[in-house]
Order: structure tokens, then sequence, then C-alpha cells
């Protein structure tokens, strides 16, 4: 009997996209599982995978060997997991490890209003300034299109953030069926699986172990440990109605000045977007 194929989902989106909050819907499915971003396993290159959820107490992570940078790194997480579908972001620079005979690589966009990704940024104080912020982000949209179109992968599924606010089953059950897995209501219920992640937005992450009643001290820790930007972590250590919870908060932080300049810098990626570059 030949050995299963298992299924990728690359998500790609921009930094505070919302893709810590997909990824952990599409990884509560029965037959999938949620790795987070494995970015942050290459570019540290630490050697070993933290399980931002488990903190040491991981018992998946540890059993695969993250050194073996190939197809196995996947493979061997499938066999350890008993999973078939893999969920993970910043996957870019394995691309060409999913370029395998047992490997299915998918790609899901995902692509959120700029203006709540501007003020985001602005907020945790990532970039600087409005401009220099508005040009970094204009500049990752592009570039993110481009290693979407060279990656060959398909089917290309594209899911808008504030869609997926509006109906949440009725997106993911949508892009699920284009990627060709499969969806169940349980996924809404995300916080009700023990996921296994790594690197991810750590106030998604903190409200989700708040909301199994866990400890997410080590995540507030780690966070201050690292000291790179700010976060206001208040609305994420109290349980809260995870379903609805929405963002916001850019309507009042952007000024009318800096709304019209996002959108007039934004102009031409709509046409570009008709001509499907
Ligand atoms: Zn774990």
């Amino acid at each position: 009997m030949s050995a299963p194929v298992i299924t990728i989902i690359n998500v790609m989106s921009l930094p505070f996209s919302g893709g810590t909050w997909l990824n952990l819907m599409l990884g509560a499915g029965e037959d999938a599982f949620s790795i987070g971003e494995y970015r942050d396993v290459i570019y540290k290159g630490q050697g070993y995978a933290e399980c931002v959820t488990h903190d040491t107490g991981c018992e998946v992570w540890p059993k695969v060997d993250v050194n073996d940078e190939s197809a196995d790194v996947f493979l061997q997480l499938a066999e350890v997991t008993g999973k078939k579908v893999l969920v993970v972001n910043g996957s870019r620079k394995t691309f060409e490890w999913q370029r395998h005979q047992r490997i299915r690589p998918v790609v899901l966009y995902l692509q959120r209003d700029m203006r709540a990704l501007v003020a985001s940024a602005l907020r945790k104080n990532v970039h600087g300034g409005f401009m220099k912020t508005l040009r970094s982000y204009a500049h990752e949209e592009v570039r993110m299109r481009k290693i979407i179109k060279r990656s060959g992968f398909e089917p290309v599924s594209v899911l808008s953030y504030e869609k997926l606010k509006a109906d949440t089953a009725g997106e993911l059950q949508r892009v699920s069926q284009e990627l060709g897995v499969a969806f169940d209501e349980g996924q809404l219920s995300y916080w009700e699986k023990d996921h296994c992640y790594i690197g991810g937005n750590r106030g998604t992450l903190l409200n989700m172990l708040v909301q199994q009643d866990k400890q997410g001290e080590h995540i507030l820790k780690k966070h201050q440990q690292s000291g790179d930007i700010k976060w206001d972590f208040s609305t994420y250590s109290k349980k809260q109605d995870l379903a609805c919870l929405t963002d916001e908060r850019w309507r009042k932080e952007l000024s009318q000045w800096q709304k019209f300049v996002i959108d007039m810098t934004l102009l031409p990626f709509s046409q570009l977007m008709r001509l499907g570059i």
C-alpha cells in the first residue's frame, strides 16, 4: 500500500491580518493540525520548534526533527499527529520542500482592510511613523502576490478578513471546498481543541488559553523578555465571546487624512487585481 498524501494549507497574509485566528480554525478540523508560523523555526535557527501553547510541556514538537530541512519535517509531523491536513503560516521558505510526491500544497491568501493593518502596526510601533508603515505594507503586498504566483501551487483560494468576520461558517466552508479539505462546524469553536502552535499572534493565543482556563503567563513573560513591540494585552487577558470578537479600533485611531492617503496609495492595487497581477 502506498503512503498517504498530505495536504499543506499555506496561509499567506500580511502581519496582523488575522492569520493566527484563521490557522487555528482550519487546524481545528477533525483531520487537521495547526503548525503556526514555520518561519520562527527557520529564522531563529534554534534547532527546535517552540510550542507557544504548551511552552515546555509539549508532546508533539519534541518528536519532530526540525533540523531535517526537507519534506520530511511535514511527513514526520503527519505521522506523529496522525493528521493529513497541515496548516502553516510563514512557510515561504519551505515551498521547495513541499514539492514532493506525498505532499499536495495549496494556498489560502487572507486579505484585510489596509487601514486596519496600518493602525494595528502603528499601535504596536512596528515600523515607526505612518508613511513608513504604509510603504512597508504596500511593498509586502506586492511581494506576497509575486510569491504566490511563482509558487505554482494550486488551488489558490482568496479570503477577506472582513467577510470572514461577517460570515465565519460560510466563508470557511467556501474556502475549504475550494482547497479540497473537510469543514465541520466544530472548527468555529477552535479553542475547544488542544493546539501546538509555533509563533503567531500573542494576543490571539493568550486569549485562547484564557478561554481554556489555562495559564498564559509564559506568553506575557516571553513578550516582556523579547521587548520588541508594544502590545496592549488587556483585551486578551479576559474571557470573551471569541466567535463575535471584532477589532474596529482603526476607525477611531486613524485620522481622516490618513484614511485618505491609504485609499489613494491602494488605488493602483485594485486595478492590478482586476488584471490578475
Ligand atoms: Zn504543544
